[in-house]
């Protein structure tokens, strides 16, 4: 038996945004799994087989990366880059949720060739964890000709979501509907490539497509890079009940005004972050950090809240175990305090301030994986493990 007791935290976010904060200076997690958090002469930490002490910082779950294009292990070759995955952990990202593998040289379009990438990738990236991260991966981007049976074969086979729709040759709003409608059938997830082309060969999808395509997220409703007329973002927003999925790599204007329109409609638990990296503007190693300080600075959002953007509401709307914290769930946190100098009374009031948090720590499944963060400000308090 696995065994972790985290002590003298300061408190605990939750990832739910009807009750984001968590007073408590315990958590214990056995087998990888959330097993019980409180007041620690409450908890039965007997038996440790790991124990870390807090020194008093804020504990979150894992952040959740909504939106990435991995291609294969922890290379991109979007921009020759190596280690981007442990880059990102550094920035607090435990999960990953692929929106299509489109950066590999060659890419197949081709019906069987995309179908055997997809498979492929899920495998590899289910076998090999960088650094432990956990990548949802093997992502099918939709081509025409594709029929009902190509979607339980790939169901069937493992592949549990669609990459964006609109990256392929499928660029109308029926056959997406169509084609959306038999992956769901399956239990599979989708999203949709929102705004402007992003790079050479990419199209515009308008808020018409995306309403009668019927996607489970509406990919970087800020656009990816070029956003919508606010007309169109708003009437997304007004009409859809799916995640308004905002990222890193999209127009920030866009991002406040997707938070401003979701908070009057009360929508605010569709809100879900992205990075979209690799792509055209690089990786983004601190990107889902970067957009929970500027949401909440720009869009007037409690900080505790605006974590929920990066965790729970991610977590609740891809379905995952992950992103919050509930018994049962898997044991993936980030440990975080108030950066070095940085203006605020406390970690959380820095945020509001449109400041970065320092990284103290990453745990996933309950084993520890790194410790101070080499890629935000250094936070004013470290915590140690100590067994
Ligand atoms: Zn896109």
């Amino acid at each position: 038996m696995q065994k972790l007791v985290i002590k003298n935290i300061g408190q605990i976010l939750s990832g739910k945004r009807e009750d984001p904060l968590i007073e408590a200076d315990c958590l214990v997690s056995v087998d990888g799994n959330i097993e019980a958090w409180g007041n620690e002469k409450d908890l039965d930490c007997e038996g440790a087989t790991s124990i870390v002490d807090a020194k008093g910082v804020t504990l979150s779950p894992g952040l959740i990366d909504s939106h990435v294009h991995p291609v294969v292990g922890d290379y991109t070759p979007r921009q020759q880059q190596l280690h981007w995955i442990d880059s990102t952990l550094h920035g607090g990202v435990t999960t990953m949720i692929s929106a299509g593998e489109v950066h590999m040289p060659g890419r197949p379009k081709d019906i069987i060739g995309l179908k055997a990438m997809s498979i492929a990738a899920q495998r590899w990236y289910e076998n090999f964890r960088p650094s432990g991260v956990k990548v949802h991966a093997g992502a099918p981007v939709i081509e025409h000709g594709m029929v009902e049976e190509d979607f339980a074969e790939l169901a069937k086979a493992g592949v549990k979501y669609l990459g964006e729709v609109g990256l392929g040759t499928v660029k109308d709003g029926k056959t997406a509907n169509q084609m959306v409608s038999w992956a769901r059938k399956y239990g599979m997830q989708s999203t949709i490539h929102t705004g402007g082309p992003s790079i050479p060969g990419s199209g515009l999808i308008d808020a018409d497509m995306v309403i009668e395509t019927g996607t489970d997220v509406i990919g970087h409703i800020n656009g990816g890079h070029s956003a919508l007329p606010d007309d169109q973002i708003i009437c997304l927003c007004e009409t859809c009940k799916s995640a308004f999925e905002i990222v890193h790599n999209g127009n920030e204007r866009a991002a406040v005004l997707t938070v401003n329109t979701a908070r009057e409609l009360g929508k605010l638990d569709q809100v879900i972050l992205g990075t979209d990296g690799p792509a055209g503007s690089g990786v983004q190693p601190l990107g889902i950090l970067r957009m929970i300080a500027m949401l909440s600075a720009f869009g007037n959002v409690p900080a505790a809240e605006a974590f929920c953007f990066g965790t729970g509401n991610t977590a609740r709307q891809r379905a995952l175990n992950v992103g919050l914290i509930e018994k049962g769930f898997s044991a993936d946190f980030v440990l975080l305090d108030q950066a070095q100098h940085a203006p605020g009374s406390s970690m959380l009031h820095s945020v509001e301030l449109g400041n970065l948090p320092g990284v103290g720590m990453t745990i996933i499944d309950g084993v520890v994986r790194t410790g101070r963060s080499r890629n935000t400000p250094p936070a004013q308090r470290i915590p140690e493990q100590v067994l």
